[in-house]
């Protein structure tokens, strides 16, 4: 690679010259800074190229041009109210049977229990996925989301995976389709869906890792419905194992599309794929992701999905260390304090089950930015001055 500079505009966002030593990024470079939308090519030049601190460069351009100094995170619970689940993903250590060992099951009085333990004051948002219960009655959820709502008035019920809401049109007699069942989740309380489920859209993958899980067509319509409906929703996308470069991408500009035709979608997350107590590790040979390719992969995201208001660092897969590097990166949320995070640990996650404030808040100033504590809707509730 032979060092290059492109000079910008001084009064440009990045406000400095932007040095490029991989040739290939320069007409890329061009398209991002005019603001022109980039393709699957363009996309594979990025995660082809050498020069990662220039494509770090690149995606922090796009980070500065939408939220300026500011860096997210939000109160946070993750509940799980059960880990009994009958899909069978080959990628997933978080699923019991019945009658297993370390299988939970909570009623309602459980999980009032369960989040009373947990309760603080500032608690914005309670978030919610679990197993495909095979004999919960659809009752029991919207009793869930009206209890805690009228409960906990002041935290957000952000709930259930595209994946979740499909396996709840099975169970509803007569079967309701995905608009009623959003609809009747809305009216209980809910205000926002996690983004879950979607793993990798390519059919190849899909077949190996979740094949008897929602399809990338089914996940795509329940969020479109669920933003035609006015619930905002998240998306993800799991990575690091058999999926190719192309296949990431694919990935993301299905969601840019959806994202072109609803506008509903209010962040990006990458989650890295963990390598303990699953089938899919004991076929690949453990092993977790690299720094280079979160970094990368969180890097490309940004550029690529310009629709996109947030790219999430998921603290509790990369670890809080790379969530603070890839502040530089691309991202501009870094979840939250969550507390008792059980599905990546349960596939090998080595980070801490939550983080306190004043940890993320440090995390967030000591990368040079501004934190600023946010609802699940990412309304501004505190800037850290
Ligand atoms: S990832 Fe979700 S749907 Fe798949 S087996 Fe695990 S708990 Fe079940």
């Amino acid at each position: 690679m032979s060092s290059q500079v492109l000079t910008l505009n001084p009064e440009s966002p990045a406000g400095s010259d932007l040095i490029l030593r991989d040739k290939a990024l320069h007409r890329i470079a061009e398209a991002v800074l005019e603001g022109r939308r980039l393709s699957l090519e363009d996309g594979l030049v990025l995660y082809h190229t050498r020069d990662v601190p220039g494509l770090m460069r690149l995606a922090d351009i796009v980070r500065r041009r939408k939220v300026g100094d500011k860096a997210y995170f939000v109160h946070s619970l993750r509940l799980s109210q059960t880990n009994i689940c009958y899909v069978g993903c080959t990628f997933c250590g978080f699923q019991r049977k019945f009658g297993e060992d370390g299988v939970w099951d909570y009623d309602l009085p459980q999980v009032w229990e369960y989040v009373d333990r947990f309760w603080h004051p500032d608690l914005t948002e309670i978030h919610i996925s679990s197993g495909h219960h095979p004999k919960r009655q659809w009752d029991y959820y919207l009793d869930l989301v009206r209890g805690l709502t009228e409960r906990y008035p002041g935290a957000q019920v952000k709930a259930w995976t595209a994946a979740e809401i499909h396996h709840f049109t099975k169970i509803t007699r007569p079967r309701l389709d995905y608009r009623e069942v959003l609809s009747q989740l809305m009216a209980a309380g809910l205000v926002a869906m996690p983004g879950g489920g979607a793993e990798i859209f390519a059919e190849r993958v899909r077949k190996q890792i979740a094949r008897a899980k929602v399809t990338s067509d089914d996940w795509l319509k329940v969020h479109r419905t669920a933003h035609e409906l006015g619930l905002p929703t998240n998306a993800t996308m799991l990575y690091g194992h058999i999926e190719t470069l192309a296949e990431r991408l694919d990935h993301m500009l299905r969601l840019r599309e959806l994202q072109d035709e609803t506008g509903g979608f209010l962040s990006f997350i990458p989650l890295a794929f963990q390598p303990d107590n699953n089938r899919l590790a004991a076929e690949l040979g453990t092993r977790h992701t690299t720094g280079i390719d979160d970094l990368r992969n969180l890097a490309v995201a940004r550029l690529m999905l310009d629709n996109f208001p947030h790219v999430k660092g998921y603290w509790i897969m990369i670890t809080p260390e790379l969530t603070q590097v890839a502040l530089s990166a691309g991202i501009s949320d870094i979840d939250g304090t969550i507390k008792d995070e059980k599905i990546a640990h349960a596939s090998g996650a080595v980070t801490e089950k939550g983080m306190t404030e004043d940890e993320l808040v440090r995390l967030v100033r000591t990368a040079g930015r501004v934190p600023v504590r946010r609802d699940a809707l990412y309304n501004e509730l505190h800037v850290y001055a």
